[in-house]
């Protein structure tokens, strides 16, 4: 039987994906479910299923998918968890985790970003994912404290707000190290008694910046 030209994207998409280590199927699943070519516009449309990231608007970037995958499973997400993303950017990290959590939060300093991706969020028909404008250094007080906290920006250190908003027992998952230079994800655990912090992988992400963009 012949396979339709998106059949065959999405089967070649999910091998790289499992030859690059993603194997968790609940992540496997969220990601077919998740069509990355909604969250690419314009003359990259068309290079959404290659695993590499590619620019969205306000000079930002969507991270490559293997990335995506490998964050997503590194942060364990069970169903009943309440999950933060720092770093919306097009929405396709926090989409992907609509479809692994019970609820979502997601920030991003630009109100551009934040727009688009909404419209995104709306047109998927994703209920349990709430979106805002802000400084997510600061992480988001209001909802806190997290199960599971994902950055997709790279801070030098990880942002004590973030830290103290995560639940005893709950996992961060987040790039850290000098932007412009190779950076490690890290993946800190919160204990009865403190902080433990274990080194993924090299990756390359924008930098965390501090305060609300100007688009
Ligand atoms: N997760 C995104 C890709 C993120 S790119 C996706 O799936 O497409 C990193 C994003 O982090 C950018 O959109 C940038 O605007 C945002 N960012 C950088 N510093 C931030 C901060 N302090 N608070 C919130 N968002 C921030």
């Amino acid at each position: 039987m012949m396979m339709t030209p998106r059949a065959q994207q999405q089967m070649q998409f999910l091998f790289a994906l499992r030859s690059k280590g993603v194997t968790d199927t609940r992540v496997l699943t969220a990601m077919e479910k998740t069509d990355r070519a909604l969250f690419v516009r314009g003359h990259f449309a068309d290079r959404a299923y290659e695993d590499m990231p590619l620019p969205i608007a306000c000079g930002q970037t969507i991270s490559q998918p293997s990335v995506v995958g490998l964050m997503t499973q590194a942060l364990q997400v069970a169903p009943r968890d309440k999950v933060l993303e720092v770093g919306t950017g097009s929405g396709y990290q926090a989409a992907i985790l609509s479809h692994l959590a019970r609820r979502v939060y997601t920030v991003d300093r630009h109100k551009t970003l934040m727009r688009d991706a909404r419209a995104i969020f709306e047109r998927l028909d994703i209920t349990n994912l709430t979106a805002f404008t802000a400084d997510g250094s600061f992480g988001l007080p209001a909802q806190a404290p997290f199960d599971r906290i994902l950055v997709t920006a790279a801070a030098e250190d990880p942002p004590g707000p973030l830290l103290a908003q995560l639940k005893v027992g709950g996992i961060m998952v987040l790039p850290v190290g000098q932007s412009d230079s190779v950076q490690q994800l890290i993946r800190v655990r919160r204990l009865e008694t403190g902080f433990d912090y274990e080194e993924l992988r090299p990756v390359r992400f924008v930098p965390l910046l501090e305060g609300l963009g100007n688009d």
